[in-house]
């Protein structure tokens, strides 16, 4: 028999999960705060519980996705989580992650702390490359994973329960860096006569082709400690670049407002005599 799953919290993101492990053939007790959304699962073959404590009752392993670390303290605040294996997939900074694996020990639960890298439609489709970060005893993880992995793949990143938070917030900040130059990009052509969906392709294959590279060699430059640029574009002559950057920016009527902050840093980092570096001197001048 499957591992049974119990499943607190039923949004778009819990629904998904569910019908992943419903589908999968394991036994799935449900619960969420507003009783009416677990229907549809009944139907398909979910148990609902009538509380919260029931719900966790029913399983040893215990997925909690709702909505962020309060809802969940909320939730689970007056039940008994002797011997359950709780598995927090809620978005959380780290230090909710740490303080909530903490929590959950001193209530004798064994803790695992997840990070969905993924959105709803992406959950049970291997091919979306949907996949959810894991943080906590790698043993835990390990124990799961078969039944982890149902709804999407899994990616152990540390027996430290904030990083998998850490990991989640990370790539979503990169993520949120890119859709600033890419809201930029577009700005500069809107007021053209360029068609914005020709011009799309040119700008993701660009993404993409840097994208790749830059992230490497600036792993390997933070690793090594030797920032020194092996490729013609150094920092001295990217600064040099900027104002065609800005000046572009101005006769387009486009405000400079999201690049600028970036080439601001560039030029600290040049001003401390650093020239011949790549751009990964940014990421210590970030650090407080
Ligand atoms: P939804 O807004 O669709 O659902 C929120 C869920 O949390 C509902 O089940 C809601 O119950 C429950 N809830 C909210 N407050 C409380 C509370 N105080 N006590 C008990 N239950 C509560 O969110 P999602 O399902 O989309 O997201 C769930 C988690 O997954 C979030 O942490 C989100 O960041 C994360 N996630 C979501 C992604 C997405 O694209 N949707 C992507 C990656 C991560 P009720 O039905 O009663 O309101």
């Amino acid at each position: 028999q499957k591992t049974p799953v119990t499943l607190l919290g039923l949004g778009a993101m819990g629904t998904a999960l569910a019908r992943t492990w419903l589908a999968a053939g394991h036994p799935l007790t449900v619960w969420n705060r507003t009783p009416a959304r677990a229907a549809a699962l009944v139907d398909e073959g979910a148990r609902a519980a009538a509380d919260v404590a029931e719900a966790v009752a029913a399983s040893t392993l215990v997925v909690v996705c709702l909505l962020d670390d309060a809802s969940v303290g909320e939730a689970l605040a007056d039940v008994d989580l002797t011997g359950k294996d709780l598995v927090n997939l809620t978005t959380t900074t780290p230090a909710q992650a740490r303080d909530r694996a903490a929590w959950a020990r001193e209530r004798g639960a064994r803790y695992l702390d997840g990070g969905i890298m993924a959105v709803p439609p992406m959950i049970g489709v291997p091919e979306a490359g949907g996949y959810v970060f894991y943080s906590g005893s790698r043993e835990l993880f390990e124990l799961h994973q078969e039944t982890l992995a149902v709804p999407a793949g899994t990616v152990h990143v540390g027996e430290d329960a904030g990083f998998a938070a850490l990991h989640d917030v990370a790539l979503l900040s990169a993520m949120y860096g890119m859709f600033a130059g890419v809201a930029h990009a577009f700005a500069l052509i809107r007021k053209e006569d360029i068609d914005p969906v020709s011009f799309a392709p040119l700008l993701s294959g660009w993404i993409s082709a840097m994208a790749g590279p830059a992230v490497q060699q600036t792993a390997r430059q933070l690793k090594s400690g030797d920032y020194t640029t092996d490729v013609v574009s150094n920092l001295a002559m990217q600064v040099a670049g900027t104002p065609t950057f800005l000046t572009t920016a101005e006769q387009q009527g486009v405000s400079p407002e999201l690049i600028n902050p970036y080439f601001e840093l560039m030029r600290r980092r040049l001003a401390e005599g650093s020239g011949e570096e790549d751009l990964t001197g940014v990421v210590d001048l970030l650090l407080r």
